[in-house]
């Protein structure tokens, strides 16, 4: 499996003056962080656990879900280390869904309320569950999710990233398809959007998922914007690339161990043996058709004389 396309866009939405969400869009990792603190320490929350994935996302000491889970903790440590250090941050956390894709399979981590969904043979479906008060109480079953979309305490989440010195990461993992398109947002835009709009504006601009993502940006604010929005899209591909198919011929041509050819040289004779062999053929083939023809026209004319 491999990436054939991603997206991302984020905007301040109409209500509020600074942008506190961040992403990280650093394939195969993706990430989105929705801060939450007084004055500016929600940007700092944000942009410090973003930070975190960046730095250390290209780290392959982990796998799957334990990198996932691993790179979350990192950022809560660094988020809490600030929080404690200044006072003007105090109290200051963000949420955070992170996705790892690894050959066919997707590691999903995620603290907070920004979600994680896949769009999958014209159906969308939430992957996260929200660590907010609301969806505690659509899970236990006293409010209904109509009644959840309009409480005014929607926003309050249970969980986040630097709040505590420790932190309960949720995870999973997905095995991906052919053409499954991931999106990641934060609350600014599940809060204003419809998720059957959402799903409409993702088919309508199936082909470009920048166009996509303004479009749901755009949706927002048409419905309020009154939070940041931010989506991330990446979308699975099956199929290989062109240029490599032409490694795996490379790697598959017998070359010994002992064999003393290091990969510079061993390329280019790869690939330039294959069309000189089959240049070769074709006269060989048809010198042997002539002959053949000349061979049987001798034995007619023998048998005519
Ligand atoms: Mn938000």
């Amino acid at each position: 499996m491999r990436l054939r396309a991603t997206a991302a866009l984020s905007h301040p939405g109409r209500k509020r003056r600074h942008n506190e969400d961040a992403y990280v869009v650093q394939p195969p990792l993706f990430a989105v962080a929705d801060g939450m603190g007084g004055a500016k320490a929600g940007e700092v929350a944000s942009s410090l656990a973003a930070a975190a994935l960046q730095e250390s996302g290209g780290s392959a000491d982990w796998s799957g879900e334990a990198r996932v889970v691993a790179l979350i903790e990192e950022a809560n440590r660094r988020v809490f280390r600030r929080a404690t250090e200044d006072r003007d941050a105090s109290g200051m956390g963000t949420t955070m869904t992170v996705a790892l894709v690894e050959d066919d399979r997707i590691a999903i981590g995620h603290v907070g309320d920004s979600r994680a969904y896949l769009i999958r043979d014209g159906h969308l479906e939430q992957l996260t569950d929200d660590h907010s008060l609301v969806a505690e109480l659509v899970r236990s079953g006293k409010l209904t999710p109509e009644e959840a979309e309009t409480h005014p305490q929607r926003s309050v989440i249970t969980r986040a990233v630097g709040t505590e010195p420790d932190v309960d990461v949720d995870t999973f993992s997905i095995a991906g398809a052919e053409g499954d398109v991931f999106l990641i947002c934060s609350d600014g835009l599940t809060d204003m959007v419809h998720e059957r709009t959402i799903l409409a504006a993702v088919e309508q601009h199936r082909a470009n998922l920048d166009e996509a993502a303004k479009a749901l940006v755009n949706a927002a604010n048409r419905g309020g914007g009154e939070d940041n929005i931010t989506v991330i899209f990446f979308e699975l591909s099956s199929e290989e690339p062109a240029e490599e198919t032409e490694e795996t011929v490379v790697t598959e041509s017998p070359v010994g161990d002992e064999d003393t050819l290091d990969e510079s040289h061993a390329q280019p004779v790869a690939t330039v043996e294959e069309p000189k062999r089959r240049g070769r053929t074709l006269p060989i083939l048809t010198a042997l058709a002539l002959l053949m023809i000349i061979a049987a026209a001798v034995l007619w004319l023998l048998d005519h004389l």
